[in-house]
């Protein structure tokens, strides 16, 4: 394992990383002005995005890109350290057409879809023409376990016919959003619990979709949405349909992976920037007659963050390897560690720097609180931290099941008791 970044890397990230200070952070006291009078996305974003791609700086996520499609095909390992550097500015990875949940939703289509289907969505999708989401929870069930799902889909005629409710729908009120991927309950109760579910592609100006609201996430409305959506008998033709049906499970597993090793490291950009923050801060301010960097409590905080961001970004490499490398059972496990590892991280570390700066650390004056909610809100999206905590401690039995009885050796048992077929 050699987790160096290769000098491709360190270019395309010095690359990201000037394109950035050059042409993004300078729009971001406008971008915040534009969407606070309601003007999403701002106007300047069509120009980024137009030159990003000029740069090469586009699709940089997606390994298994075709050579007629625009992209560099990265490995996960080797895109990571570039989602971290987007993730510092929430609203960047739209410029390099690399926001989720865009990517997971682009990542299935590129495995699954029909060449009509692949004309119709990955193509814009990939061009940076449209933007699309993934509507899989119900707030009828509890969807940490998706066997629950409820929305219907039917065969009528030519047709797929749609009844159900979704919600917390990401990215489904942005304005160029064409596609929602919908989960769907297919086959009744004789089917295997996991054959149960198909994905349905549905164009969200279907008649019968209908936009609820757009949920706020503690006090917090994005933009582009976490958004509550019904559907009543909207029609669809059977070509609609994604992959096979009742392969509903199988699939989201495939647009899981890499789309959680993205979340993570924008995470960790997040983490870094927040430290940062701290750090000049404590350097700044100064209480009773000393700089808030010289009181222990302080300084323990950021060793702690320092020590607790370089665990979790090699962890998260460390996934993103198993990845690339095709070692799925081991991978799932590591995703899975990850996604709470970083999610746990983030309201930590955020935690400490909204203390240091006060109550300025609360405010809308600082990405901060945002960072805080994001945090909290990713100990939730994609799964709750207790599925994949179950995932990581049913990996470990398995492990152990393999091999048991491997520690009877290292007892302090006398001899004649470890014999006991009970200790064997
Ligand atoms: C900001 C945000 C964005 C989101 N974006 C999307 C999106 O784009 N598309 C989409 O489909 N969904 C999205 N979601 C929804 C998210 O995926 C679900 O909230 C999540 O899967 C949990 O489902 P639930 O809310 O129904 O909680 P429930 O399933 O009702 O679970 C409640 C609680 O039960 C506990 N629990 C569950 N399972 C176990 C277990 N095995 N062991 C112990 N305890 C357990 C956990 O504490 C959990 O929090 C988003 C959510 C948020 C907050």
């Amino acid at each position: 394992m050699d987790f160096d970044y290769s000098p491709a890397v360190q270019a395309l990230r010095q690359r990201l990383q000037e394109f950035i200070d050059r042409y993004v952070l300078p729009y971001n006291a406008a971008w915040h002005r534009s969407v606070s009078q309601g003007v999403f996305p701002p106007p300047f974003m069509d120009d980024l995005k137009a030159l990003a791609k000029s740069e090469g700086l586009w699709n940089l996520f997606l390994p298994g890109l075709r050579g007629d499609e625009p992209g560099t095909r990265l490995s996960n390992l080797a895109y990571a350290p570039l989602a971290e550097i987007m993730g510092r500015l929430p609203w960047a990875s739209e410029v390099f057409n690399c926001s989720a949940p865009d990517t997971g939703n682009m990542e299935l289509l590129h495995l699954f879809a029909t060449p009509d289907q692949y004309r119709q969505w990955l193509r814009p999708l990939l061009e940076g023409e449209i933007r699309s989401a993934f509507a899989m929870s119900e707030p009828d069930v509890a969807s940490s376990d998706p066997t629950n799902l409820q929305t219907r889909v039917e065969k009528v005629g030519e047709q797929l016919v749609l009844n159900g409710r979704k919600w917390f729908i990401t990215g489904a009120s942005h304005p160029h959003c064409k596609l929602l991927i919908v989960m769907c309950r297919s086959a009744d109760d004789e089917a295997p619990k996991h054959a149960r579910h198909s994905m349905v592609l549905v164009p969200l100006e279907t008649p019968g979709v209908s936009l609820e609201r757009n949920i706020a996430i503690m006090q917090h409305h994005t933009p582009e949405g976490h958004c509550e959506i019904v559907f009543r008998d909207v029609r669809v033709p059977l070509a609609n349909l994604l992959g096979q049906e009742g392969a509903g499970f199988a699939m989201a597993q495939a647009r899981l992976g890499p789309g959680r090793i993205h979340h993570c490291m924008r995470t960790i950009g997040q983490c870094e920037l927040a430290l940062a923050m701290l750090c000049e801060r404590t350097l700044e301010r100064q209480v009773f007659g000393k700089y808030l960097a010289d009181l222990a409590n302080v300084q323990e905080w950021i060793a702690e963050s320092r020590m607790e961001i370089d665990q979790a970004r090699w962890l998260v490499l460390h996934a993103a390897w198993r990845l690339d490398q095709g070692q799925q059972a081991q991978a799932r496990a590591d995703v899975a560690a990850i996604k709470v590892v970083t999610a746990r991280l983030q309201t930590r570390v955020v935690n400490r720097a909204m203390q240091v700066f006060g109550a300025m650390g609360l405010s809308p004056d600082t990405p901060l609180a945002y960072f805080w909610t994001w945090g909290r809100a990713m100990q939730l999206l994609d799964g709750p931290d207790e599925v994949h905590l179950r995932t990581v401690a049913r990996h470990e039995l398995d492990q152990t099941r393999q091999q048991r009885g491997a520690t009877a050796a290292y007892f302090t048992l006398p001899e004649q008791l470890l014999a006991e077929p009970h200790i064997r």
